[in-house]
Parts: C-alpha cells; sequence; structure tokens
C-alpha cells in the first residue's frame, strides 16, 4: 500500500483540463491524452493505491477501483510503478474485482 502523492495543483488541473475528453490523471488531475495510459487501484476512501492482493484483503466499503494514472506522473513517482496494471488489463481486472467482491458478500452471509 502506497499514499498517492497528489499534485498540490490537483483540483485546479482537474477543472481546467481534466473534465474534457481525456479521462484524468489520479496524481495531477491533467486530462491523459495517451492511450496506453496505466491503471491504479485506489482504495482507503481515495488516499491510497493499492495492489490486487491486498485489495482482496481490505474492507471493500472504501475501495474505489481503477484510476488512470498519466506517464508523465508514473515517471516522477517510480515508487507508483509497481502499482499500475497495462489499460489493457483493465477490464480483466474489473472482472477479478467483481467476483472478489461478490465472493467477499457470499461469504458474510
Ligand atoms: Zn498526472
Amino acid at each position: 500500500m502506497i499514499g498517492i502523492p497528489y499534485h498540490p495543483k490537483y483540483h485546479e488541473n482537474l477543472e481546467r483540463t481534466g473534465n474534457g475528453e481525456h479521462q484524468p490523471c489520479i496524481v495531477c488531475g491533467r486530462g491523459i491524452k495517451s492511450e496506453a495510459c496505466h491503471m491504479v487501484h485506489v482504495h482507503r476512501g481515495g488516499t491510497h493505491l493499492v495492489t490486487e492482493e491486498e485489495a482482496a484483503v481490505l474492507d471493500g466499503a472504501s475501495d474505489l477501483g481503477l484510476y488512470p494514472i498519466g506517464p508523465c506522473c508514473l515517471r516522477r513517482h517510480p515508487e507508483i510503478k509497481p502499482y499500475t496494471r497495462a489499460a489493457q488489463i483493465r477490464e480483466e481486472a474489473m472482472r477479478i474485482m467483481r467476483e472478489r467482491r461478490d465472493a467477499a458478500e457470499q461469504g458474510r452471509q
């Protein structure tokens, strides 16, 4: 688990460029133009990044799912690299998350 190093102007960037046709970067809030951006798993209500293994044992209520991160922010924060997944496997990850959530819910009943 790692804290998200939010850009000091995140909200400013988000308002200016993140609401258009491009998805906003989770770190800086700027719209990501690259098609091949990476995805990160945001947890603890939006303060931390987790691996899928960590997400599986954490409280699902604070799980926000996958968000994109821009290539510039990834270069600036190499410590985030182990937490990224290629955009191509995004769908696969969401399917696994849904299955885990369903399994956890069934386990509680
Ligand atoms: Zn960024």
